[in-house]
């Protein structure tokens, strides 16, 4: 149990590959259980395997929310195990709707893949906000964010192994992130750009705002835009390949 957790930002990029980033695909190996994701943007089997990483592995993918850039590798992800023979289960963690945003995107991109047979269930788990579920062996906490997205946008938190890993997904600021970070050994946090407002996204102004009512003990940016990449910023910053571990306090 005292065994670290591994956190590997495979992709820590936007939606438009600033930088030559992938998108937001986050490994967490937690002693003693199979290896999650947190977010699954459209690039991600290419983070992972640059990363010697193997999808097939993954048991459970955490998604904040619906846009391509966060769960468009979930399609993928799928035929990818399936291609590669797969057969332990992949459970789908994400907000109210993802089940069927899941099927259309599969339908759009590899018609008939939605419904084919596989040897591994798909199985999918709405997470309402507010509440928290079990997926993995991780517990799952979410909160409703500012982002729209066809579905509630979700701040999430996993805890596992007596530590916890925050997420804020993309949001405009709000408090609820204060709430989903509390005491969490990381908060992984957008800072898209640096000062300009842009409408339903984070700004490093708006985390350095806030810096004292974050209690995370540590904070990670990603998902930053050309305006915030290669800047001095008074945080931790990810890159694509950057692995951290999680001690016991
Ligand atoms: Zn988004
Ligand atoms: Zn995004």
């Amino acid at each position: 149990m005292d065994d670290p957790i591994t956190v590997t930002f495979a992709g820590s990029g936007d939606a438009f590959g600033s930088g030559g980033r992938c998108q937001a695909c986050v490994h967490v190996r937690a002693p003693g259980l199979p290896p999650v994701l947190l977010d699954c943007g459209a690039t991600s089997l290419t983070a992972l395997k640059r990363q010697g990483l193997d999808p097939g592995e993954v048991a459970a993918v955490f998604v904040t929310h619906l846009h391509g850039d966060h769960f468009g590798g979930l399609p993928f992800l799928v035929l990818d195990g399936q291609f590669s023979g797969r057969t332990g289960a992949l459970t789908v963690a994400g907000p109210p709707g993802t089940g069927r945003r899941l099927a259309a995107a599969m339908e759009v991109m590899f018609p008939g893949s939605s419904t084919a047979r596989r040897r591994f269930a798909v199985e999918v788990v709405e997470l309402a906000p507010g509440e928290t579920a079990t997926v993995a062996g991780f517990g799952v906490t979410a909160w409703e964010v500012d982002h729209p997205s066809g579905a509630p946008p979700l701040a999430l938190r996993l805890d596992a192994a007596g530590r916890a890993i925050a997420c804020t997904g993309d949001t405009a600021w709000t408090d609820a992130l204060i709430e989903a970070s509390a005491g969490a050994d990381l908060l992984i946090a957008e800072a898209y750009y640096r000062d300009k407002a842009v409408p339903y996204h984070l700004r490093l102004a708006d985390l350095a705002a806030h810096r004292d009512r974050l209690t995370a003990r540590r904070v990670i940016l990603t998902h930053m835009s050309d305006d915030m990449l290669g800047r001095d910023v008074p945080f931790e910053t990810a890159h694509d390949g950057l692995v951290i571990e999680l001690g016991r306090a």
